[in-house]
């Protein structure tokens, strides 16, 4: 249920109601706007007609149920786009952010001359993997702990914040120690018991839509997020799992206008992985922009040909700089910059 206030509610008030909704048994969420002043109550559905009584209250204006099964990720609750700042990037407003950065981080030489390189080209933030999630356990599993001081390295030298994935609940504090925004990865999609000790720190977290997961479901993930208390989610489109063995996933581009419609966190699209080969990579991002998405998630590698992981997907720094300028006409054409 939404509860909206009367103007002027004063915070006896709203501290009133966020009481009376604890007492029916749900989680009051404060998302009041410059506007106005709205207490989403969150619960199991037990008890609604409490909630639906507080409209006699005299500094209540209306209660108006939410109707989607998601409830803080939804635009019923929130109108207007929730924007991230990470250092100097902020994602979700007019400005489209862009994460780049080899697969896994392989060594010093490696991360730093990659971060150097997208940096220059225009990337605001710098993404590289020290714990991977690989389908095989002979693959390399990433660098861990040291994977991750080379990120702090690569940041310290081009001040560039990172995105890193966190795989497992053991890693907590370590990956916030030295990331700025948590990836979770599509295999742990519907990791529940890791999404909601993500949703109680403080850091943004780019949350991947699993390799075969509707909307709905990356929705309610990402409520699970919401619901701890972590207001700073992103959802990441990186390709889904169809009957098409051209590409290595199908980026399903078409659920960033509905995403759009459904929910005001930002969306960045990942057509490395969404494809899985960087000839096409460069065609995706601009579809990409075209079709509304705040963000981009690129693969570069200054050696691909001998990447520890997703080298076919990668692009080479310079194949990565001439993307960026190609963008930028597209994104003036929809309203944007990059
Ligand atoms: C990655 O970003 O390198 C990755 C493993 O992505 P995904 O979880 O989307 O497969
Ligand atoms: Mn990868």
């Amino acid at each position: 249920m939404i509860i909206v206030m009367k103007q002027g509610a004063t915070p006896e008030a709203i501290e009133e109601v966020k009481k009376i909704v604890r007492e029916a048994g749900y989680t009051p969420h404060d998302l009041s706007g410059e506007m106005r002043t709205v207490i989403a109550a969150v619960g199991d559905g037990r008890d609604k007609s409490r909630l639906e009584s507080m409209e006699s209250l005299k500094y209540v204006e209306k209660v108006v149920p939410i109707l989607r099964p998601y409830k803080l990720a939804s635009r019923e609750v929130k109108k207007e786009d929730t924007i991230i700042k990470v250092g100097d990037v902020s994602i979700g407003g007019k400005h489209i952010a862009v994460m780049a950065g080899p697969c896994s981080v392989e060594g010093e030489e490696q991360i730093t001359s990659i971060a150097r390189d997208v940096k220059a080209a225009g990337a605001g933030i710098l993404r590289g993997g020290a714990y991977k999630p690989r389908t095989s356990p002979y693959s390399f599993q990433g660098m861990e702990k040291e994977g991750l001081e080379l990120l702090k390295k690569a940041k310290d030298a081009t001040g560039l914040p990172i995105v890193t994935e966190i795989m497992d609940s053991r890693e907590i504090d370590l990956i916030c120690k030295y990331s700025d925004i948590l990836q979770i990865g599509a295999r742990n999609m519907q990791n529940f018991s890791l999404l909601k000790l993500v949703g109680q720190v403080k850091k943004p977290v780019l949350l991947k839509r699993g390799l075969a997961n509707t909307v709905q479901e990356f929705l309610m993930s990402a409520e699970y997020i919401l619901s701890e208390g972590n207001k700073e989610v992103m959802l990441c489109e990186r390709g889904i799992r169809t009957f098409e063995t051209a590409t290595r996933n199908t980026l399903d581009l078409s659920c960033i206008p509905v995403l759009k419609e459904l929910t005001h966190l930002p969306i960045i699209t990942d057509p490395s992985h969404g494809t899985g080969y960087w000839q096409f990579v460069s065609s995706m991002s601009k579809a990409s922009v075209a079709a509304g998405t705040d963000g981009l998630m690129i693969e570069v590698h200054n050696r691909p040909e001998v990447a520890f992981s997703d080298g076919a997907q990668s692009l080479k720094p310079k194949k990565f700089d001439q993307m960026m300028k190609e963008l930028r006409p597209v994104a003036v054409a929809v309203g944007r910059t990059i």
